[in-house]
């Protein structure tokens, strides 16, 4: 049987590689960083990561996949949700959680301690898809468990989300010039680059908006949609607090939890 995570670590290498240097081509925004720095910074903290919820989670994640396929409980089966409808029905469940999860890191105090190192990032590019603090994605992981039991996934439904998911995260946190005029129409279907960056942006426009990960119908349906329309609200980038060089560095990187609010 092919592993699921060498599929999925195929397709994360392919989409960094890909956009990495369509960024190179064709970037949004001038960059003060060193990119190749930026690549490495934010590649060793994902890979760390990678192996500790490898370790961590692999066991918990499969066994509520056992669980719900041997007792056949959760959402998805009580709806007759069978056959190839399945998967799709359970990416855009996962995504639906996705959403409300995301919601839940900025607005419970405890969680935005771990989600605000990713937020802290003073640019935005690909590689910042890969900065999550390990804390986070413990949280989270734990949190899809549940999420497994409440709605009864396949593995292979479950798989091609989290595909779905690192490729979507890559493009919209990607710095790319693509014109606003094809945005306005690709963001009411996907999260485009704008939509997200505007997550980012510390402009009082895009504060609080823009959670979807996928899907950007999440945002319309719940009222947290910002179209960024001027490019004065798409910057700048990250926290008012912290900035400068230590936004790059591995050590306040690890502790921002344990720092201030
Ligand atoms: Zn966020």
């Amino acid at each position: 049987m092919i592993s699921p995570f060498a599929v999925r670590t195929a397709f994360y290498l392919f989409g960094f590689a890909a956009l990495l240097t369509l960024e190179r081509l064709v970037p949004y925004a001038g960059t003060e960083q060193k990119k190749s720095f930026r690549v490495l910074f934010h590649l060793g903290i994902s890979i760390v990561n990678s192996l500790v919820l490898y370790l961590l989670l692999t066991w918990p994640i499969f066994a509520a996949l056992a669980y719900t396929r041997s007792q056949e409980t959760g959402i998805a089966h009580l709806l007759g949700i069978s056959g190839w409808v399945e998967i799709p029905a359970a990416v855009i469940a996962l995504d639906f959680w996705d959403y409300w999860m995301h919601r839940a890191n900025h607005r419970i105090p405890f969680l935005w301690r771990f989600h605000k190192a990713h937020h802290s990032d003073m640019e935005i590019d690909v590689t910042t898809a890969a900065r999550f603090h390990i804390g986070e994605l413990v949280i989270s992981g734990c949190a899809k468990c549940l999420m497994i039991l409440a709605w009864g996934p396949s593995l292979w439904g479950v798989v091609a989300f989290d595909i779905l998911l690192s490729g979507a995260s890559q493009f919209h946190h990607s710095n790319l010039r693509i014109p606003f005029a094809v945005q306005d129409r690709v963001e009411r279907f996907i999260v485009t680059p704008r939509m997200h960056r505007c997550h980012h942006a510390l402009h009082k426009n895009c504060f609080n908006t823009n959670f979807s990960a996928v899907l950007s119908l999440w945002d319309r349906i719940f009222g947290s949609y910002h179209l960024a329309g001027k490019p004065e609200e798409l910057t700048p980038i990250g926290l008012s607090k912290p900035r400068g060089a230590e936004t790059m560095e591995i050590k306040p990187f690890l502790l921002t939890p344990f720092k201030g609010e």
